[in-house]
């Protein structure tokens, strides 16, 4: 299963790299997949690609991503323990924020990333990551606070370029990362038909990339 699933993901990463369904292939230098452990329980979904993304095609390999390993390190997490992928595949040029329409042609891809590894928590770092799972949230209001389905938890986290701007965020990020493998052991109680606990309430709305709900009947 496992060497499928590695192989299904090396073949996605193939297609990124000639990908020409939006713009950003013409300025960016590599695709940038994404990277990690193909089982992995947790999937973090960042922006997209910088400047050293870009020349490597690893994600999160500059400031952001040291500062992400610093957090992983809290729990006890290498990045190879996890899945680091973004919305946007390709560097976005001067680092703009990715468009919608470039979003949207990079979809089937995160999408079949998604689906192949089927992490139990889905984290995301930012706003456009964020947009995917909340559409109307905020990002001050909402980080640090899981959604459940029954079979995933989607996990809203600051950006680590932000926290890092920031300094004044850098509590609360440890916080919500600290607070990951609780969020980990109440997605793997309700894949087991646990009943939700008060801060465990599965979400009404199934979202559109999630396999079928086997535990919401019992909701
Ligand atoms: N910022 C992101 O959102 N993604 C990366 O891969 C690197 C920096």
């Amino acid at each position: 299963m496992s060497q499928e699933t590695a192989a299904a993901l090396a073949a996605i990463a193939e297609q990124v790299q000639v990908c020409k369904l939006c713009r950003l292939y013409q300025s960016a230098t590599k695709g940038v997949p994404g990277a990690g452990n193909p089982n992995a329980e947790i999937l973090f979904i960042g922006e997209g690609p910088g400047y050293y993304e870009d020349k490597s095609g690893l994600p999160f390999v500059g400031n952001s991503g040291k500062y992400l390993e610093k957090m992983l390190a809290l729990i006890g997490l290498t990045r190879d323990d996890v899945f680091i992928t973004n919305v946007v595949k390709h560097r976005p040029p001067e680092n703009r924020d990715p468009l919608p329409d470039e979003i949207a042609a990079c979809k089937p891809y995160l999408d079949q990333q998604l689906e192949l590894i089927d992490p139990l928590v889905i984290a995301t770092l930012g706003r456009h990551s964020m947009g995917r799972y909340f559409p109307n949230g905020k990002i001050t209001q909402i980080h640090g606070q899981p959604k459940y389905n029954g079979r995933h938890a989607y996990y809203p986290l600051y950006h680590p370029a932000a926290v890092l701007r920031n300094p004044s965020w850098q509590e609360a990020m440890e916080a919500d990362f600290k607070r990951l493998p609780e969020v980990l052991a109440k997605v793997k109680a309700l894949r087991n038909g646990a009943p939700p606990t008060s801060s465990g309430t599965p979400a009404a709305k199934k979202d559109e990339d999630d396999p079928p709900l086997k535990q919401l009947s019992m909701f």
